[in-house]
């Protein structure tokens, strides 16, 4: 066992409903690695405590515990033994009665510390829960509760969680172990296990991770629990609570404008159009089409696919990324893109061909990449992947018809 295995196993000790456990004997911390116990015992998670009265015996090969007896011989050198049934009197080591308990306040001290809080904790419910003090995190002052089992069956009366926390400030709750449950308002809950090490000079936190935590909590508050965001480089997707990011991807971009409508119809050259950032108009020329209109029919003929503006700014872009010595996903993508744009607006011999082939390969290429995005949310989030399955069609038409009003936060 490694100091940090040791440092979880007496954080999930300590969570354990039952009597004594807190209590560790020297015959448990016999193996531990050397100076092991007196790195824990510095960091002020263990502290020594009244000796024990018995010890398991050694000489035989039963388990029985033995009370420990002493005789005073020599004078003023008390040996220690126990009687065996078997082996009769064995003599004890009274080093082995020694003992330490999980010490939950001294660890209460330690985390304020760490956090910066400028009080000294208060044990709200004697081994149980500890209000470490305040402190600023990410930007806010936070009121910051260490708790020993909250899922206990008596937490609710015992601990009165809900009523101690600050209806006006945003609090951090520190549990022992991971709790999975639904954290009251304006709290955010970071297990112990995730944030706390042992190096040379004590016990660290990992603030890192608790500022991460406290952001996500603050975006929640903000009442997005639905979010499609790109972000930089990054798309930044919550459903139902559960979030990830994703690399971007252009089948992203679709799913987003989709959501951003939902009940919306597009055609799929509309959608094309608006993904890439142009007004209808300028990517196609779809001036005369009617509103109401979504079908390819309703398109003239006679309109060329890209207008000669386009079409040269397609060739150059496209020229720019045959240049390229290695393209990421992205950049590939949209080579593969371009070059259908213009082999659909061009056609053989480079006459401009007409707007029915253009929807068709729009409607191919659409769908691709809106399915390709899709496989990437399922291997992080199934249960959205199914969501936009049901409630995402892309064809001609496309559309978001979710099956109950969901607000989605977009930005694409
Ligand atoms: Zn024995």
């Amino acid at each position: 066992m490694t100091v940090s295995d040791l440092l979880l196993d007496l954080l999930r000790r300590a969570e354990a409903d039952l009597p004594g456990v807190e209590i560790l004997t020297a015959d448990e911390v016999s193996p531990w690695p050397a100076s092991a116990l007196e790195a824990i015992v510095q960091s002020g998670l263990l502290s020594p405590t009244t000796p024990g009265a018995s010890v398991l015996c050694d000489a035989c090969l039963e388990d029985h515990w033995q009370q420990v007896e002493f005789v005073e011989s020599p004078a003023g050198a008390p040996r220690a033994y126990i009687v065996c049934p078997e082996a009769g009197r064995v003599a004890v080591d009274t080093a082995r009665l020694n003992r330490w308990r999980v010490n939950l306040t001294g660890l209460a001290g330690v985390l304020g510390q760490l956090l910066g809080c400028r009080e000294a904790p208060d044990e709200l419910v004697a081994s149980r829960l500890w209000r470490l003090g305040t402190t600023e995190l990410s930007g806010e002052s936070r009121d910051v509760l260490l708790v020993r089992g909250p899922t206990w069956p008596n937490a609710g009366e015992a601990l009165r969680l809900e009523q101690r926390l600050s209806r006006t400030a945003s609090s951090l709750l520190l549990t022992l172990v991971e709790i999975i449950a639904d954290p009251p308002t304006r709290t955010s809950v970071v297990p112990l296990t995730r944030v706390l090490s042992l190096a040379h000079n004590g016990l660290s936190l990992d603030l890192s991770y608790i500022e991460a935590v406290l952001a996500s909590q603050a975006d929640r508050s903000l009442g997005e629990p639905y979010t499609f965001r790109k972000q930089g480089e990054y798309w930044a997707i919550r459903y139902e609570g559960a979030q990830f990011n994703l690399p971007n991807l252009k089948g992203l971009r679709y799913i987003a404008c989709l959501l951003a409508t939902p009940g919306g119809q597009f055609h799929v050259l509309e959608l094309v159009s608006r993904v890439e950032g142009r007004a209808p108009g300028t990517l196609l020329t779809l001036s005369d089409l009617p509103e109401t209109s979504l079908r390819v029919e309703g398109l003239r003929q006679e309109d060329d696919l890209l207008d000669k503006n386009a079409r040269a700014e397609y060739r150059h872009r496209l020229a720019d990324l045959r240049q390229k010595k290695s393209l990421g996903e992205d950049e590939l993508e949209e080579k593969r893109w371009l070059e259908s744009q213009l082999q659909a607006a061009t056609g053989l011999r480079g006459r401009p061909r007409k707007v029915a082939s253009q929807a068709e390969k729009a409607r191919v290429n659409v769908t691709n990449l809106v399915r390709s995005a899709r496989r990437k949310i399922d291997v992080q989030d199934p249960a959205l992947a199914i969501f936009l399955k049901n409630s995402i069609k892309t064809g001609l038409s496309c559309s978001y018809i979710p099956d109950r009003p969901i607000t989605w936060a977009v930005s694409f």
